[in-house]
């Protein structure tokens, strides 16, 4: 049975579920979106993805067109409406339809839709042998051109650096900015355990401002582990004894290699299996109720 979207509004079946190919969403990559999970019929960290949801669409002039609670709820009403207790939850904001121009002035009517179904990044198997991880050409945005703060529609820069880690036969790319330090993965922010601490890049680095990574910090400063955000090389990933990708859909991945060289000891470490513990007990005791 297809699903249910919420669609400018409405509760309408997917097949009827149809943005205009005037759409700038489309036509340009012009709007923002969120990627959120349900667990065991709860919502988790939703107002943190709605915060960040619209602090992207301040960051490129757009209205989203409901106002928090009500975003909130009508994400809770697709979830129910679908039946689903995990759920992986799609919210889309675009500028609209306009003309064949880019001018953002034209789209007078923002679009809306949101997409509550399933995913699953990887197997089963990668969380317990861990990632193989290279090193792609293509550096991540600058943050003073598209700034990946912003979780746009542009996911281009994205897309060639998977294009380039599918290429060389890799299951995530790793990607450097501008100035050759490391930012983040295609789709997940990048944590090491050096030295007892976990070390990943600064927002600054060109990342995105992560969820889970935020979560992590948060797990990390309850069970005592010291946390520092700093530019790192490849020669820190290489060196370090633990690394693992954090992100909403990939959760808390494992990674046992970049560019050939092993970490660690080549196995999921000690600090990352007990991060993804405490991951997992979180999303299943807490998160907005949907079915209350
Ligand atoms: N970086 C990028 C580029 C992403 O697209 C994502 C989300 N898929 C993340 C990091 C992880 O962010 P979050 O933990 O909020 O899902």
């Amino acid at each position: 049975m297809g699903l249910l979207i919420y669609f400018n509004g409405k509760l309408i079946p997917e097949e009827e579920a149809k943005v205009s190919i005037f759409d700038h969403g489309l036509l340009y990559g012009d709007g923002v979106f969120e990627g959120i999970r349900g667990y065991n019929g709860r919502i988790f960290k939703l107002d943190e993805h709605l915060l960040r949801l619209y602090a992207s669409a301040k960051a490129i002039m757009l209205d989203v067109p409901l106002g928090f609670s009500e975003l909130k709820d009508a994400i809770i009403q697709t979830v129910r409406a679908n039946k689903l207790r995990d759920s992986y939850i799609r919210v889309v904001v675009t500028r609209g339809v306009g003309d064949l121009g880019l001018d953002p002035k034209k789209c007078k009517v923002p679009t809306l839709f949101i997409i509550a179904g399933k995913i699953e990044l990887y197997p089963a198997e990668i969380y317990e042998k861990g990632l193989d991880v290279v090193t792609v050409a293509t550096r991540r945005n600058f943050t003073e051109a598209v700034n990946p703060a912003i979780k746009s529609l542009n996911y281009l820069n994205n897309i060639m650096a998977k294009i380039e880690a599918n290429n060389a036969g890799a299951s995530e790319g790793l990607m450097l900015n501008y100035e050759g330090y490391v930012s983040e993965c295609t789709g997940e922010n990048i944590f090491v355990v050096s030295r007892g601490s976990l070390v990943t890049p600064p927002i600054s680095a060109g990342v995105l401002g992560g969820i889970t990574r935020n979560t992590v910090i948060e797990i990390a400063d309850g069970i005592g582990l010291d946390v520092k955000e700093k530019d790192m090389t490849r020669y820190d990933i290489f060196t370090a004894e633990e690394c693992f990708l954090t992100g909403t859909a990939a959760e808390i991945v494992p990674v046992i290699s970049l560019d050939g060289r092993v970490i660690g000891t080549g196995k999921p470490g000690e600090i990352t299996n007990r991060i993804r513990k405490e991951y997992s007990l979180l999303t299943m005791s807490e998160g907005v109720p949907v079915y209350e």
